[in-house]
This record gives structure tokens, C-alpha cells and sequence, in this order.
């Protein structure tokens, strides 16, 4: 049996285990073995859909020594005006390049694809059988969020003979032929469905959506990394800071965020009870709404040749029709671990639905500091948010973090310079040591500490 002596082995070349291996590779001189199932570095993305895209700015995605795209700006389609979005082809030959131009050429990364971890630094080649003994310093699970699209697995309910249900990986393949389309699934995949749909030139009256639970959206447009766009994005900011401490419950604040513009939603929706950061453009937004067959009867239990059965009652359709299984929970809601525990460390959102920057930050954290009780203080874990209710604790988390990294001014430092930190970048904090910034940093720290004291009031009114 083979043994390879490393400093890191890394579970997982998804974005997160990538990120984490470039910081490392450039504040350190440790070496590195990464372990994946597939043949490629990217994770998730080498199974994606064809047509998704990033649904963030490729400016903020990746590795953070090596930019993602062109800063252009689109012109065409639905995020015309805003700065362009990775397709998942170029997602996937960027982490290519990261691994043949950066990673393996620097000499100190092993790379060990179509390659299984077994547990104890055991790990199994999926293709010939080999098995290697990896003995590493330190253990990185990069796999712990557990992203899960639609084509890794079955759809979660029972489809009869001769009904055709398809992942969104075929939907190009088979869209022709079809009278009807309907999409299962609420979330970014069900939009993105919907969209490719209606950018084919579908009449919208040929497409049922199932949404079992409507969602709270992020608008694009205010993820964007230039100066032109920050203005509105502090501006709209200032208004949640607003919103929260004239809200009287969380239903309230919802409707004032939603008012200011922090989060958006379909106009036939209800309140929205779902947020999980799924983020679009207006002009995707308009195109949504022209969809009007719009089915709130809970989840998909049954697809029959004639019938849908759901958890509150039964719709008509026929075997003409095309469903689009758009149900994976993508991001799970995982339970929180310590990032740092003894010799493991498991990679998790530090912000939330900023995977690729809180893993670049948790690889500074260990290389710049000792102390695993203050690299876990640095790097406290944001789950995944799934509610409404989850919108309040991912900002408290959110704004607690950056209480903690604004107090480092080393820290600080880093933040500034590290392309991935897209809240930095759109929300400056002063860096300076002149009483002035000084003044703005404890003034910036007070709002934060009095809105997240009003946010854990109106948790508590609700429980
Ligand atoms: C459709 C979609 C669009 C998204 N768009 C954005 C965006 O625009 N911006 C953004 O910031 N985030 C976005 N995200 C979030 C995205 O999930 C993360 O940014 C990131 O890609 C997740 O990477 P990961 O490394 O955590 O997980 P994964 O991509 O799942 O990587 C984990 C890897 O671990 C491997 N693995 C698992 N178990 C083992 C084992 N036992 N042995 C060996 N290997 C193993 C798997 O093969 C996989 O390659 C998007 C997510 C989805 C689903």
C-alpha cells in the first residue's frame, strides 16, 4: 500500500476545497493532497445543468488569486446592465486552469481525482481499485455542505409509468414535442427551468410551476462590484437598517425589507415563508411573473399519466406534458461543528451564501493565527438559511462575524485585499488608525450591535 506524508489533505476540489488550497498555497509553504469522486476540480458544477450560471457576479466566485471572467457587463439578455455571470462550462475550465496552471505546478499539491476518502486518511481510486494511505497533518472536509442537485439523485416522490420527468440536465435534450411543461420546484433551479423555458419562446400558458412555498429573492443588483452600483446598495442597506428597528414582529420587517428593496419577490406571491439567497435580476423577475399557472398545494407526492397528487389536493395533466424535477435542496441547513477541531477542519459559510470567500478566510485564519480558540472565535459558522425567520439569524450571524474581523485591524487589512470579500467591497470599512476612522469603525459597530440586539428581540417575540 502507498502512504503519502502531507500537511492538508483535502476531501472534496469543489469550490470550497479550492479556495481553501490557494490561500494556503500563497500565505504558507505546507503541501497538499486533494481527494475527489470526480475526475475534475469544481465539484457540484461537472454535474450541473447545462444552462445554469453562476447566480452571483464571477467577479466574487472562485479562487481568490485568480479572477473569474472579464468584468464585462452584459448587454443582452435578462441580466443586461449587470456584470457578467460564469456559465457552467466556464466554471469548470476556470478550476481546471487553477489546478494545472497553479496548484499542481507550484510542486506542493497531489491532486488524487475519480478518487474516494474512506475515512482514516484511507483513500480509494474509484477507477483502478488502489488504495493510498494519506497521512496529513491536518484533515479539511470540503464536502460538508453538501451541495445536491437534482441530477445526483431521483426525484423525492413516485412517477408512474409513462410519464416523462426529467432532471434540468435533459431539458435541452427533450423540450421538443411537448404540449405543456411543468416545472417542480420553488427554488433557483425551478426559476432557472421556468427561464430557459420562456427564453425558447414557450407561451407561458404552457408551463405549470409548482412552488410549494414562495421565496424571498436577492436582487442582483445589489451584488454588483463596482462604485456606480455601490451608492444604491448602501442606500437600500441604510433602509434595512430602517426596517429593522421600526419593525414590530417579523412579519412586519419582512414586508419593510421587502419595501426597501433589501429582498424582492413575485408579485402573485404571498408573504414569502422561504429564503434561501436565491438572487436574480428584475428582468428575470418580470419574466417569472408571466407565468400564472402557478400551483400552491404543497409538494409533489405522485405524478400520474392524469393527475398530480400533492400534500393538499390533485391537479389534471396528461401524458403530453414534460416535468422538470427542480426539487434538490441544493444547500442543505446543516448543523453547525466548530471549524477548527483539533486536527480537522471542516470548511462551512462564515457569511452566509459566501461559500468560496468564507473558505478562502477560514485558510488565512489557519495560517495567521495559533490559538484554536480564537481561529473558531474568528470563524463562527453561518448555517445555510432556509426561512424567513433564518433571514433574522444569518444577519445577526453575519453582522457578529464582521463585528469580530472589523476589531482585527491585520484582519481587517486581509479583508480589504481579498477579491472574494464581496460585502467589503460594496461596504468599506475605514482601515486607517486616525481618530476619524476610528470614530466610524465604533460608530459602524454600535449600529450593527443595536440591530442585532432588535433582531434578537423580535426572534424572541415569535418563539
Ligand atoms: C446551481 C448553483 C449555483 C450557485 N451559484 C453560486 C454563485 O453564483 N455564487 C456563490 O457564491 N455560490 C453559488 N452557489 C453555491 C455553491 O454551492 C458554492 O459556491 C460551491 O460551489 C459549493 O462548493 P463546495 O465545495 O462546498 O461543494 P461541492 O461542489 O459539492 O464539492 C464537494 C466535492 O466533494 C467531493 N466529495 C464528496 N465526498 C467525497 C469523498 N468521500 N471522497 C472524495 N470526494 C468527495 C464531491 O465529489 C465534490 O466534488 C451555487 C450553487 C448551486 C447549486
Amino acid at each position: 500500500m502507498k502512504t503519502i506524508e502531507t500537511d492538508y489533505l483535502i476531501i472534496g476540489a469543489g469550490a470550497m476545497g479550492m479556495a481553501f488550497v490557494d490561500v494556503l498555497l500563497r500565505e504558507t509553504s505546507a503541501t497538499f493532497v486533494i481527494v475527489d469522486k470526480y475526475d475534475q476540480p469544481g465539484g457540484h458544477w461537472n454535474t450541473a445543468y447545462p444552462f445554469v450560471r453562476l447566480h452571483q457576479p464571477s467577479e466574487f466566485y472562485g479562487v481568490a488569486s485568480k479572477a473569474l471572467g472579464a468584468r464585462h457587463i452584459d448587454k443582452v439578455g435578462w441580466n443586461a446592465g449587470l456584470y457578467e455571470l460564469a456559465s457552467v462550462g466556464e466554471v469548470c475550465a476556470y478550476f481546471d486552469q487553477v489546478m494545472q496552471q497553479q496548484f499542481l505546478p507550484s510542486g506542493r499539491v497531489t491532486f488524487l481525482p475519480m478518487s474516494e476518502y474512506r475515512g482514516n486518511g484511507r483513500v480509494v481510486s474509484l477507477v483502478s481499485g488502489e488504495q493510498i494511505d494519506v497521512a496529513a497533518r491536518r484533515t479539511v472536509d470540503a464536502t460538508y455542505m453538501r451541495v445536491t442537485v437534482p441530477s445526483m439523485r431521483e426525484p423525492p416522490y413516485a412517477v408512474d409509468e409513462g410519464v416523462v420527468c426529467i432532471p434540468p440536465n435533459e431539458l435541452p435534450k427533450r423540450a421538443a414535442h411537448f404540449h405543456g411543461y411543468t416545472v417542480v420546484g420553488a427554488g433557483k433551479t425551478g426559476m432557472d427551468a421556468c427561464l430557459w423555458l420562456l427564453k425558447q419562446g414557450v407561451d407561458p400558458g404552457r408551463i405549470t410551476w409548482i412552488t410549494p412555498r414562495d421565496s424571498w429573492l436577492v436582487d442582483r443588483g445589489l451584488t454588483q462590484p463596482a462604485e456606480q452600483f455601490a451608492e444604491s446598495t448602501r442606500a437600500v442597506m441604510a433602509g434595512q437598517m430602517q426596517a429593522i428597528s421600526s419593525a414590530t414582529s417579523v412579519s412586519d420587517l419582512m414586508k419593510r425589507i421587502n419595501g426597501c428593496g433589501r429582498l424582492l419577490k413575485l408579485e402573485r406571491a404571498d408573504i414569502p415563508t422561504m429564503y434561501r439567497c436565491a438572487t436574480v435580476s428584475k428582468a428575470e423577475i418580470e419574466q417569472l411573473q408571466r407565468i400564472e399557472n402557478v400551483v400552491r398545494l404543497g409538494r409533489v407526492r405522485r405524478i400520474r399519466r392524469d393527475e398530480i397528487l400533492l400534500d393538499a389536493g390533485a391537479i389534471a395533466t396528461d401524458p403530453q406534458t414534460l416535468f422538470v424535477d427542480c426539487t434538490a435542496d441544493g444547500l442543505e441547513k446543516r448543523p453547525i461543528v466548530p471549524v477548527f477541531s483539533d486536527s480537522r477542519i471542516t470548511l462551512q459559510a462564515l457569511r452566509s451564501c459566501q461559500q468560496v470567500f468564507s473558505a478562502a478566510l477560514i485558510a488565512h485564519i489557519e495560517a495567521a493565527y495559533e490559538e484554536e480558540d480564537r481561529k473558531n472565535d474568528l470563524a463562527t459558522p453561518v448555517p445555510h438559511p432556509d426561512t424567513d425567520v433564518d433571514f433574522l439569524r444569518v444577519t445577526i450571524a453575519n453582522a457578529q462575524n464582521q463585528i469580530k474581523w472589523d476589531s482585527d485591524p491585520a484582519l481587517r487589512e486581509w479583508l480589504s485585499q481579498c477579491r472574494l470579500d464581496m460585502w467589503g467591497k460594496l461596504m468599506p470599512v475605514p482601515l486607517g488608525q486616525s481618530p476619524q476612522d476610528d470614530a466610524l469603525r465604533a460608530s459602524r459597530r454600535a449600529a450593527a450591535e443595536a440591530m442585532c440586539r432588535k433582531l434578537d428581540e423580535l426572534l424572541g417575540s415569535e418563539s
